[in-house]
């Protein structure tokens, strides 16, 4: 049987793995070199508390991927010999207000009767392990099972390991149209190039619009990175101003991110370099004069309702996994496993009615 999947970002790239794993033959195809989309952009972030997400279906999808990770992680690293920096440090919000102060306690309160960890840490207590903290900070709360992963990292092991299993894949090649027969999926085209196969994935990220009638839509954000020294900083950092996230190395410090609807329209602003930096000022004053080595930008896939589209199409072998919007690092490894236990063992996850294309047609 073969697997052909539109786009390899981390989605399709996990999914490509997991099938390959069972002994199903895959086919990527992308528009642009593997694993340079979001999935290069991100902050790789693996946040589901720290970012607020409420009670729900989509917390308990995050929840349950954020709890795979270390195992994704550590078994991507044994499978290609690469690091991929997970880093389970613990992620820290702090509060720059009485307001902001009440909204964390609020969400840690409603994180404690559901069971899960986190803790509020007071200004003085703060002052002895970051004698620099920004005068605006009056606390925090710690979230210690959120983590991290350094995404350009993962990406880079997730190709090579396509590369050393000879899992084919074709670059620089923009699938133009999906072509069916008599309702079931038949093969991808792009230009002269016809790839046919029994199952079609769409996972083209913020494109995935562009190929099929799904509501996805790109939502910029502009990220940057300045030198760290270890004395700066021990974990993420993520607060309404910016999010400050340590590569595990401390090769560099990430920050993140804007929020823009803006369609693609590529480049760093200086409004968006500005909110970054001034988010990392107002976080750790003394950083001013470290050098700033790289701003990038890219595009997240976003949905009406921001949570994924995941699962077959109203065409028999089509399917969709997309629209991972600010979580496609955190939700790689459980949405892999929902696609292929559904393909494969035809065993169809609670998750597959939530996150059904078919909400938005109602
Ligand atoms: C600034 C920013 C910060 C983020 N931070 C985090 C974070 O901290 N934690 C987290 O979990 N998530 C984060 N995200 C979100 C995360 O990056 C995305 O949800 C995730 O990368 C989506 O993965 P993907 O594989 O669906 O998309 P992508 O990585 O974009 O991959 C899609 C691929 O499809 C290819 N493609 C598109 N159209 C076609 C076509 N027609 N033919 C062939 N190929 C095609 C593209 O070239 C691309 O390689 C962030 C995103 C952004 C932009």
């Amino acid at each position: 049987m073969r697997i052909v999947l539109v786009g390899g970002g981390v989605i399709g790239l996990s999914i490509a793995r997991e099938f390959h794993k069972l002994g199903y033959e895959t086919v990527i195809l992308d528009k642009n070199k593997l694993g340079k989309g979001a999935s290069w952009v991100a902050g790789g972030m693996l946040a589901p508390q720290s970012e607020g997400l409420k009670p729900g279906i989509f917390l308990d999808f995050c929840l349950e991927s954020r709890n795979m990770y270390e195992k994704f992680a550590r078994e991507i690293e044994i499978d290609t010999g690469m690091d991929v920096g997970y880093w389970k440090s613990g992620i820290f919000c702090p509060a720059f207000s009485i307001e902001e102060k009440e909204k964390l306690l609020s969400n840690l309160e409603t994180y404690k009767n559901i069971g899960l960890s986190g803790k509020w840490i007071d200004r003085s207590d703060l002052e002895n392990i970051y004698p620099s903290l920004g005068e605006d900070i009056i606390g925090g709360v710690l979230y210690p099972d959120d983590a991290q992963v350094d995404n350009r990292l993962l990406m880079e092991a997730l190709t090579h390991y396509c590369n050393i299993n000879n899992i084919k894949y074709y670059e620089n090649t923009k699938v133009d149209s999906i072509l069916t027969e008599n309702g079931r999926f038949k093969a991808v085209k792009s230009g002269d190039l016809y790839v046919d196969g029994d199952i079609c994935i769409i996972c083209a990220g913020a494109w995935s619009g562009e190929l099929a009638d799904i509501p996805v839509f790109p939502i910029k954000g502009e990220m940057a990175a300045v030198d760290v020294k270890r004395e700066d900083i021990d974990k993420v950092f993520f607060s309404s101003k910016a999010y400050l996230i340590p590569r595990k190395d401390y090769s560099r410090l990430v920050i993140g991110a804007t929020e823009e609807k803006v369609g693609f329209k590529d480049g760093n602003t200086v409004k968006g370099t500005l909110q970054l930096l001034d988010g990392l000022l107002k976080t750790f004053p003394h950083m001013i004069n470290r050098n700033l080595q790289e701003l990038w930008f890219g595009y997240r896939p976003a949905t009406p309702d921001l949570e994924p589209i995941i699962g077959e199409s109203n065409i028999k072998g089509l399917y969709y996994a997309t629209g991972h919007h600010r979580n496609g690092i955190l939700l790689a490894p459980i949405t892999a496993k929902v696609i292929v236990d559904l393909i494969h063992k035809n065993k169809k996850s609670k998750y597959l009615e939530a996150f059904s294309y078919e909400r938005f047609n109602q």
